[in-house]
């Protein structure tokens, strides 16, 4: 269907850092299919993983105990908040398990206990309670109705959030690193103050870290920089480091399902679970995260560099770890932009009116972004010729 505004290049193959088009053109992905392909292109490791389950065991549907699922669940309970593990295939398919965790939560306690709150300009997702949890009008207002009882706060402004909690709030919803919407860092002070409502009201604290979780930030998890722990965490996305899996993460407090409440025919597949559990143990092994903090740093150093030589062109930059938004000024569309990148060889991710993402795979090296931010300047020079 006409769902995408698709650029002009069709793909054939990719390894680490790199994908070639057919016509056989090479490309360097700093979008890694949105914040996806942790671990690049066809990573070794994954690709025995994958090949090694696929003449085991595919799926068997979750009425069934395998190895894989109960391997992963325990990677990601300990290595997170504790408790159990739901598996699911997507990052809105995550939401939504967490939208009735929440809603199941408040009405074990009252009967007026479902309303959900979350950020203005957050994302979370495209099916329905996903798209009634993000706070932007432009996704939302072709399919209205939308799910009843959410309402929505500014991101670090701890008035606005006092205003809308109740003993009626049965859940938060919030992104501590905002991707889609174009890379704004929630304040640790935000988030402590929020952890406290959300006790003080019994409402459960749920962070979606599709995006900024799976070491992006340099940390395992986001919420890891702030000091501040979700009641439940969302993770999707780099998870299967390009094989399609989601998971919830949800403390015994909010551990409310029983048999019958919720389900999932593929989510938890052997062979989803076999590739994100490869995926997670490259991410734990010695010194990789801090490859990460060190590459965002030295990422982050050429990004300011740009930015002061080009202050008529890039408004502000923002990020951590390997998370950027390079935000343009408001003449230049990020759309654009981004297609004047692919021309010179760099894939980039448009987020919001006027920001491009930079979502390099996690394990790449200095000469990339040296050949990255070379292509940035090349094409941020052209730019300005237009204007
Ligand atoms: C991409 C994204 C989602 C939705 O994930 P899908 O797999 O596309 O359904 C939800 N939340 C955040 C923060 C995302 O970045």
């Amino acid at each position: 269907m006409n769902t995408y505004d698709r650029f002009d290049v069709l793909f054939d193959s990719g390894k680490g850092v790199y994908v070639w088009s057919r016509d056989g053109r090479v490309f360097l992905d700093f979008s890694s299919g949105i914040a996806v392909n942790a671990l690049g292109h066809c990573h070794p490791a994954l690709v025995r993983t994958i090949k090694r389950q696929a003449e085991k065991l595919w799926h068997c549907s979750n009425l069934y105990w395998t190895q894989p699922q109960i391997e992963l669940a325990e990677l990601l309970s300990k290595n997170s908040i504790g408790g159990r593990v739901f598996f699911v295939n997507s990052g809105a398919e995550a939401i939504e398990t967490a939208i009735k965790l929440a809603r199941k939560y408040g009405r074990l306690k009252s009967e007026d206990k479902y309303k959900i709150l979350s950020a203005f300009n957050s994302f979370h997702g495209r099916t329905m309670g996903a798209l009634t949890a993000t706070g932007q009008i432009k996704y939302q207002e072709k399919f209205k109705p939308l799910l009843e009882g959410f309402e929505y706060f500014e991101l670090n402004s701890v008035e606005s959030l006092k205003a809308k909690f109740s003993k009626q709030v049965c859940g938060v919803i919030l992104e501590p690193v905002q991707g889609e919407g174009g890379i704004f860092l929630a304040n640790k002070e935000f988030l402590k103050t929020l952890r406290k409502l959300c006790d003080e009201h019994g409402a459960l604290l749920i962070f979606d870290e599709v995006q900024c979780g799976m070491g992006r930030t340099g940390k395992l998890f986001a919420y890891q920089h702030f000091d501040v722990e979700p009641d439940v965490l969302i993770v999707a996305k780099g998870l299967g480091g390009g094989f399609p899996i989601g998971a919830v993460v949800a403390k015994s407090r909010a551990d409310v399902f029983e048999p019958g409440d919720h389900g999932s025919t593929f989510g938890g597949n052997p062979l989803a679970c076999a590739v994100a559990t490869t995926v997670m143990k490259q991410l734990l092994n010695d010194g990789f995260l801090m490859r990460v903090t060190r590459m965002g740093q030295f990422l982050e150093r050429s990004l300011m560099n740009l930015q002061k030589e080009f202050p008529s062109k890039i408004e502000q930059v923002r990020g951590i770890g390997l998370m950027w938004g390079i935000q343009l000024k408001k003449e230049i569309s990020a759309n654009n932009f981004a297609r004047a990148c692919l021309e010179n060889g760099l894939l980039l991710a448009p987020a919001g009116k006027n920001t491009i993402r930079l979502l390099p795979p996690l394990i790449v090296q200095k000469k990339h972004i040296k050949q990255a931010v070379e292509i940035l300047r090349q094409t941020l020079q052209k730019v300005g010729e237009k204007v």
